[in-house]
């Protein structure tokens, strides 16, 4: 029985990480779950799975929770979630923090030598060099949640002595790839994905394309290639979820449903598949797999993020910090949709490239960014 701790539980990534363990009671047991505010659901979860450590946000609700569970161990702040980050009583644990908040307690983890299976793809696009980097010190283990670097993961099965000419990282291109893209655009078309159900902040990002930036920094680091070495390619089904060309001109692609349990439980069950109940995909149905060229132009933030990964680590630090303020002001209606783009334009802008080799340099560089942004969006 493989012990889980979920950084996330109450999220997205989360119910789908839960619904595994539901459909695996034999080998799955949840012993920590960590949310941010969402007390009713933690309440529901912790009723069902039983876990041991608990952590969420505020103390109010850490109160609440102790009163009612008085033999859980519970923690809360920013202290708490240090604490819970470095316990080692889990076989592996589900990154799914969303954004910056993910990266010191991914890094404690790490820096302890156990198993990650990461969804949070801002730890590795703030982080990548540090995070890698102490994997390997320590003999830690990170598996990868990410639809299409899981995909990536499963193609290289067996290709170790095989060297990857290119990684063609696939895109649904969300829901304004045929479409202009203007200030009209609502919160509520930003957030309607036409291929996946995710959290508003991944769903914001894939419409803008800022996602697909931010996992080409993440397959860069988890399969140690070059920027020249990695294609995004637009696949508007998301049957395809990714590929790798070796250099015998040979691609190995990974199709699938669209169901984010199958990278879930191939990491947890890795490298075993896991039975599921999930749907088959029906080939006659599809018929045709298309593949097309991103536009930059039109995709702001791709094109920034390409700019970023080559300018160096700091400013991908920017990029991230500066798109994760915007996103929310987005999302909370302070600045239009093209705001967004605009705005990372003019931190990067601004920005001079410094050294970052710790957590505390990155977490520093990150809210001195988030404080600019913040100015920048009440000056306009
Ligand atoms: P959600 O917004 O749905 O969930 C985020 C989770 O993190 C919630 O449980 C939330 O708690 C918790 N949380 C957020 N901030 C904090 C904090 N400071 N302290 C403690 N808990 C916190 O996001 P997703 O599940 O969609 O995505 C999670 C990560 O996985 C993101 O980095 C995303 O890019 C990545 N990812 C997501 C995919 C998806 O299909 N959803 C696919 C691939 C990658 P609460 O809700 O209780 O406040």
């Amino acid at each position: 029985m493989k012990k889980i701790a979920i950084f996330g539980s109450t999220g997205s990534i989360g119910d789908s990480t839960l619904n595994v363990i539901r459909e695996n009671p034999n080998l799955f047991q949840v012993v920590t779950l960590v949310a941010g505010k969402n007390i009713a659901k933690l309440e529901e979860q912790i009723e069902e799975f039983n876990p041991k450590n608990v952590y969420i946000m505020q103390k109010e609700n850490a109160e609440k929770l102790k009163e009612k569970y008085p033999n859980l161990h519970i923690f809360y702040g920013e202290e708490g979630m240090e604490e819970i980050s470095q316990l080692t009583d889990f076989d592996i644990s589900v990154s799914a923090l969303v954004g910056i908040a993910g990266l010191r307690p991914t890094y404690n983890m790490i820096k302890n030598g156990k198993t990650v299976a990461l969804a949070n793809k801002e730890v590795l696009v703030a982080g990548g060099k540090l995070i890698m980097d102490t994997a390997k010190k320590y003999g830690a283990t990170l598996l990868t949640v990410d639809s299409e670097h899981s995909a990536i993961m499963q193609c290289l099965q067996g290709e170790k002595q095989n060297k990857i000419d290119k990684i063609l990282l696939t895109a649904s291109g969300g829901p304004f790839f045929d479409q202009e893209i203007t200030d009209d655009i609502t919160v509520e078309q930003a957030l309607n994905h036409p291929t996946w159900k995710m959290g508003p902040k991944v769903t914001i990002d894939s419409s803008t394309m800022m996602n697909k930036g931010f996992e080409v920094i993440e397959a860069k680091w988890l399969f140690d290639v070059d920027l020249s070495q990695i294609q995004v390619v637009v696949h508007r089904k998301s049957i395809v979820h990714s590929m790798v060309q070796f250099q015998d001109g040979t691609i190995m692609a990974n199709l699938g449903p669209k169901s984010m349990q199958i990278p879930i439980a191939y990491a947890l069950n890795y490298p075993n598949r896991l039975v599921n109940g999930i749907e088959k995909i029906d080939l006659f149905e599809i018929a045709t797999l298309v593949f097309e060229k991103p536009n930059l132009e039109k995709f702001q933030c791709l094109k920034l993020a390409f700019e970023a990964i080559e300018k160096g680590h700091s400013y991908q630090v920017v990029l991230n910090a500066a798109n994760e303020v915007l996103v929310d002001a987005f999302l909370n209606k302070k600045i239009p949709y093209t705001q967004i783009p605009k705005g990372i334009k003019k931190m990067l802008e601004d920005h001079q490239p410094m050294d970052l080799n710790t957590v505390d340099e990155i977490l520093a560089l990150d809210e001195e960014i988030k404080e600019k942004t913040r100015k920048m969006i009440v000056q306009n």
